[in-house]
């Protein structure tokens, strides 16, 4: 566990409890900020275990735990096993910034054992940073279209076809639910770089990927 808060903004605790509207309240709603493991450690290796109950209120109070964390990190997903909790429980959102044309945001989510099939051959390249691997990122390919299925601490069952960025966020997050992290799935490591380094240019051969990925999409 990592250190208790107490200063933590008014608008995170609504944010958090905005992911269970039937039910908000923050003053019983206490969440803390816990530890993120990085590359190397174990934790990240392991397959996660399924979750027996995903409406049971120890997973709800792991996810709002997992929201404050991923919020304070600046994060837009986590894994429980990043947060050294060995359970099937992501949470992400997609933000205007990174969407590609004709996307939608996504608001806050909490996924419990969810389950990704690909759809379709189709491959794209983009830059991804994980809360595990601080300070680096690399130029990762995806698939374009995944079918999500999962379901929500309410009970709620997901099945739907997801593409782009929002698809991305989800492999990269389900992953760590099988303990990989992005660059085992990169194809060239030259291509994995200091965030800070990408001021100098980033290299050409990540510009070509990049272009190509973009002329798919326009097609
Ligand atoms: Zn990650």
């Amino acid at each position: 566990m990592g250190n208790r808060r107490t200063d933590r903004p008014r608008d995170t605790i609504i944010r958090a409890a905005g992911l269970y509207p039937d039910r908000r309240t923050p003053h019983n709603f206490p969440m803390a900020i816990l530890k993120i493991a990085r590359m190397g450690h174990p934790i990240l290796r392991r397959p996660a275990e399924a979750v027996a109950d995903p409406t049971e209120p120890a997973v709800r109070q792991l996810v709002a735990d997992m929201v404050e964390t991923m919020q304070d990190a600046r994060g837009t997903g986590l894994a429980a096993p990043q947060v050294h909790v060995p359970a099937r429980v992501v949470v992400y959102f997609v933000s205007e910034n990174r969407l590609q044309e004709g996307e939608e945001p996504v608001p806050l989510t909490a996924l419990v054992n969810p389950v990704l099939t690909p759809i379709g051959p189709k491959r794209d390249y983009d830059w991804e940073g994980c809360l595990s691997v601080p300070g680096l990122t690399g130029l990762v390919p995806r698939h374009e279209r995944v079918r999500l299925r999962a379901i929500t601490p309410d009970g709620d069952v997901i099945d739907k076809t997801v593409a782009g960025f929002h698809a991305r966020v989800l492999q990269h997050e389900i992953d760590h639910l099988d303990g990989f992290l992005y660059p085992q799935r990169m194809d060239d490591l030259s291509l994995l770089l200091f965030q800070e380094e990408m001021r100098n240019g980033i290299p050409e051969r990540a510009r070509l990927l990049l272009e190509k990925t973009d002329e798919q999409n326009v097609a």
